[in-house]
């Protein structure tokens, strides 16, 4: 059963502060799926996977630095469901609901229930025509919300739409399902992730090791095999894989599984979400120690969203400095070489 509740968090043993997350839940959506509640650990108050997904009254504490919008998807939106930041693609969201509501969710006030809904048939036009129209759109990434709660069937419709905008050549969808509800990706599902002349890729959102369960596992190498190409995307969290250890092992367990290690987000400026954050100087020193763990095939970029809408930038610690043809490297142990190389 799904868990959308207070009441239902406490029959499932999730908690029992009924009266204290009813003001979190007022605000913010709950959505726990059944695989997600089967690997919550009841007895470690401090589960890395309880901390993403129950709402604790901290939510309730917001920042001045935070705002509804924090990576700016509103003032890039010239049509309702299209954020078109970067010249040559475009964000689609058809649907603003999800499987699971994380609690550090960047776009929490615009997903749930209480969010801005499923586009409209006239919406998706609109939205279509806007690709169309646009001749410099050369990727489609659909996210959300998740887009893969959307059933086969739409999501066949949605492709057939893009396969028919020749400029169009990749569709690329941002999902937590292959993790958080794996039995959706059945062979109906990633056929229809498909398209004639048109290259998918699936970006799979997981941030512990855990979450690469056995369903999980399964799930991920029936996209592989279908022919979708995957990319992972994590964000990093405090007291859930603020660790070198538990990066190693996520990253890890994404290339096994064969998706490309890809992003390693900052966590966003989202409304009660401060219990989440880490400094960068932290994160950065965090990715630095990956260079020295793990193969290069492991390694993710780590990006922060300039708030405002200002897009992505990398934020991994600079590993060169100088100029006029004399720089300096910094290896992954923090030592300095010269380059060119002085010693002849
Ligand atoms: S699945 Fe993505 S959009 Fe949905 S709540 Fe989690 S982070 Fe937000």
């Amino acid at each position: 059963m799904l868990i959308r509740t207070t009441q239902q968090l406490i029959e499932a043993g999730l908690t029992n502060k009924n009266a204290d997350l009813d003001a979190v839940a007022a605000r913010y959506a709950i959505g726990i799926t059944p695989a997600v509640a089967a690997l919550i650990d009841r007895d470690d108050p401090n589960d890395p996977i309880a901390r993403q997904f129950v709402p604790d009254v901290a939510e309730l504490a917001t920042t001045p630095d935070e705002r509804a919008d924090p990576i700016g998807d509103l003032a890039h939106s010239p049509v309702e469901g299209i954020v078109h930041r970067y010249p040559d693609r475009v964000l689609l969201k058809a649907v603003h609901v999800c499987p699971v509501y994380c609690r550090f969710c960047f776009r929490r006030e615009m997903v749930g229930p209480q969010g801005l809904g499923t586009l409209t048939a006239p919406e998706l036009d609109a939205a279509v025509g806007y690709i169309a129209d646009h001749r410099e759109i050369w990727e489609v990434i659909l996210t959300g919300g998740d887009p893969l709660v959307l059933s086969p069937r739409r999501l066949r419709e949605i492709m057939a739409r893009l396969a028919g905008i020749d400029h169009v050549k990749i569709v690329r969808f941002h999902t937590r399902v292959p993790v958080v509800e794996p039995e959706r990706i059945d062979q109906d599902m990633v056929e229809a992730l498909k398209a004639s002349g048109k290259t998918t890729y699936l970006a799979v959102h997981a941030n512990h090791p855990r979450e690469f369960t056995a369903g999980a596992r399964r799930a991920i190498a029936r996209l592989a095999d279908g022919g979708v190409a995957l990319i992972s995307q994590s964000v990093l969290l405090r007291g859930i894989n603020d660790n070198v250890e538990t990066l190693v092992e996520l990253m890890r367990a994404f290339v096994e599984n064969r998706v490309k290690p890809y992003y390693l987000h900052h966590p966003d400026l989202a409304p009660g979400t401060s219990h989440f954050r880490i400094g960068i100087d932290e994160g950065q020193a965090l990715v630095t120690a990956l260079r020295g763990r793990i193969s290069g095939l492991a390694q993710p970029t780590y990006v922060l969203d300039i708030p405002g809408g200002h897009g992505k930038a990398d934020i991994g610690a600079a590993s060169i400095s100088g100029g006029d043809g004399c720089f300096t490297v910094r290896d992954w142990q923090g030592e300095e070489h010269r380059y060119p190389p002085q010693d002849r």
